[in-house]
């Protein structure tokens, strides 16, 4: 897998460390275990999937911009997966999932891997995380058909968002906090859940 991520044009060397260490297969239903590290998303149950690892990687490669962070949010944890990801690159992670059973299994495992710098909640997520903020990254795993002005207003001056947007046709942006502002570019064309309100 870390091969075809590096052939797929991923270079952060922390970011390719973090998903060598990480065991995907222990993330996903026994039944997929086989298929974890293909390039593929999988289901995980409550109608979310697991995004495939070079999303994962883009994702978290385009957050981080080769620099340092101290704390990063995340919006959706799902199986957990990403937050793994997040928790072995970055020395403090916020991670919300609105469905309880995910969010409930995904504790269970970042603990049971020894992972003690992820802090999970069971929360929605769309107006992010008032009490934690401001954020130097914050990373959505579901697409948002609009910017959210609250997400954004909670990043550090210098920090960077990674998300998800649009409907029907969905693009991968990064925004960037300036003193000045916010710097908004479109990556690549994704297909993500859409992002919900209020807690399940
Ligand atoms: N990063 C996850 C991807 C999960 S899919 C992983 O590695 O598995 C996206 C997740 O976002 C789903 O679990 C969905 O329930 C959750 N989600 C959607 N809207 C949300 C919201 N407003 N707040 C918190 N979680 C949300």
């Amino acid at each position: 897998m870390i091969a075809r991520l590096r052939d797929q044009g991923i270079q952060d060397e922390a970011v390719l460390a973090a998903m060598y260490e990480v065991p995907r297969h222990l993330f996903v239903d026994e039944a997929l275990a086989s298929r974890a590290y293909d390039d593929v998303s999988l289901p995980i149950n409550y109608e979310q999937t697991i995004s495939r690892p070079y999303i994962v990687a883009r994702m978290v490669e385009a957050l981080r911009g080769f620099s340092d962070m101290k704390r990063v949010f995340e919006v959706g944890t799902g199986c957990g997966y990403q937050a793994a990801v997040l928790a072995h690159v970055f020395p403090e992670v916020c991670t919300v999932e609105r469905i309880e059973p995910l969010y409930e299994r995904a504790r269970k495992l970042l603990s049971d891997l020894g992972i003690r710098n992820a802090e999970l909640r069971h929360a929605d997520g769309s107006n992010g995380l008032p009490d934690k903020a401001p954020f130097d990254g914050i990373i959505l795993a579901a697409a948002a058909p609009v910017m959210s002005r609250t997400l954004r207003e909670q990043l550090a001056i210098g920090g960077r968002m990674v998300l998800p947007m649009g409907t029907q046709e969905q693009w991968l942006y990064l925004i960037e906090r300036e003193a000045s502002g916010f710097r908004e570019s479109r990556l690549e064309p994704v297909k993500f859940v859409p992002l919900l309100m209020g807690k399940a």
